[in-house]
């Protein structure tokens, strides 16, 4: 039988709910297609950094590095205090391994309603891939010296030949297993260095892949068109700063941000990938129980795809909607199903 490693970070707030949550369903779908889990659980997150003075220990890369994947809920301080750099602890294992695709589908499952009015299922289904490594968020180069006498804080932006390469090839053959289309959202029009360089490459990268369309798109034009025009999408290549924006646009118009999964992929799997919800630590509804699972959950189907359990994954999102469609929902959607009832649901869709 098949036996995946997997390391479960939890983290803080209602990690603490979802995930396990999230494992009883990715139980039930190893049952259903043979094959094992095995799991380590791990205390790293805000609530470490409170009583340790970090977010993980000094080995925990190392210690990640054996695992066929990590399995995350949320970090996140900002119920006591906003200032700590959480975010920080999981761009750290983003980089460290290579994961420079950060995958985030946006659908609207049957059985929900969409804040755009009108707009069905068929109509929103589509993938944001993010560059997940370099850009803007590369912390380097920066300058700070707001008591210099011209007051002056700098960013800088760093995009790599490789970089925009290898994530423009996992999006272009992400295409062709969809609706072929690419989607290059930029905005070369006034970042004239680094993102006309950026386009220039993934322009260079489609004409290896004549059967899929590219398209440009400014990230001002996009943002509108994901309200007007989700079904005009299929799969959206974009860089660090922008993707983090759109993914949560995303979550928004698929009804609520406890909905979005993801995951940061290393496509090679030289090193484990990590799946998350797009969403945070949720402090202010932590250990109610009410947290919507789904997010979770599905970002549980895509690191099985991941791993190449492709139909325990179909199989996964396919019994989320179902149990929409049978009018469950949690709070945040306006139903009353609690965390774990939620999940003992789609457990008994799967089993169906
Ligand atoms: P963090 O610093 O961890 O990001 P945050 O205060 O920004 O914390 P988020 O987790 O980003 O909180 O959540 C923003 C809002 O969305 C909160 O009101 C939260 O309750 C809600 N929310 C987030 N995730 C879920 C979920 N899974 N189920 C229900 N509501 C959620
Ligand atoms: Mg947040």
């Amino acid at each position: 039988m098949k036996t995946y490693r997997l390391a479960i970070v939890p983290g803080d707030g209602i990690g603490h709910e979802i995930i396990p949550a999230a494992l009883t369903v990715l139980e039930a779908a190893a049952k259903k297609f043979n094959f094992k889990l095995v799991y380590t659980f791990y205390d790293w997150g805000a609530g470490r950094y409170l009583r340790e003075g970090a977010f993980m220990p000094e080995d925990g890369l190392d210690t990640l590095k054996g695992f066929d994947a990590v399995f995350f809920g949320a970090v996140g301080l900002t119920a006591v205090d906003d200032t700590l750099p959480a975010k920080l602890y999981t761009f750290k294992v983003r980089t460290a391994f290579q994961q420079y695709v950060n995958y985030r589908p946006v659908k609207l499952f049957k059985g929900l309603e969409s804040p755009l009015r009108n707009k069905t299922s068929q109509e929103i289904d589509f993938v944001v891939i993010r560059e997940n490594n370099e850009g803007e968020f590369v912390q380097s180069g920066a300058f700070f010296r707001p008591e210099s006498p011209e007051g002056l804080a700098t960013d800088t932006s760093i995009f790599t030949r490789k970089g925009i390469e290898r994530v423009a090839h996992f999006a272009f053959s992400l295409a062709r297993k969809r609706r072929k289309k690419v989607t290059n959202v930029t905005k070369s029009n006034t970042l004239i260095h680094s993102l006309k360089y950026w386009d220039a490459v993934i322009s260079e990268v489609g004409e290896q892949y004549k059967d899929v369309t590219l398209e440009k798109m400014y990230i001002d034009n996009a943002s509108a068109n994901f309200i007007l025009h989700p079904e005009y999408f299929d799969v959206i290549l974009t860089t660090n700063l922008f993707g983090d924006i759109l993914s949560d646009l995303g979550g928004g118009i698929m009804g609520s941000l406890g909905l979005g999964g993801s995951g940061n992929i290393n496509p090679e799997k030289e090193f484990p990938s990590m799946f998350e919800p797009i969403h945070g630590s949720a402090p202010d509804i932590a250990g109610k129980g009410i947290a919507n699972p789904v997010g979770t959950i599905w970002s549980g189907a895509l690191l099985l795809e991941h791993l190449g359990e492709t139909a325990a994954a179909g199989d996964i999102v396919g019994a989320i909607e179902a149990v929409f469609q049978q009018g469950i929902k949690t709070v945040d959607l306006g139903g009353t199903a609690r965390t774990e009832e939620f999940a003992e649901q789609v457990i008994q869709a799967l089993n169906q």
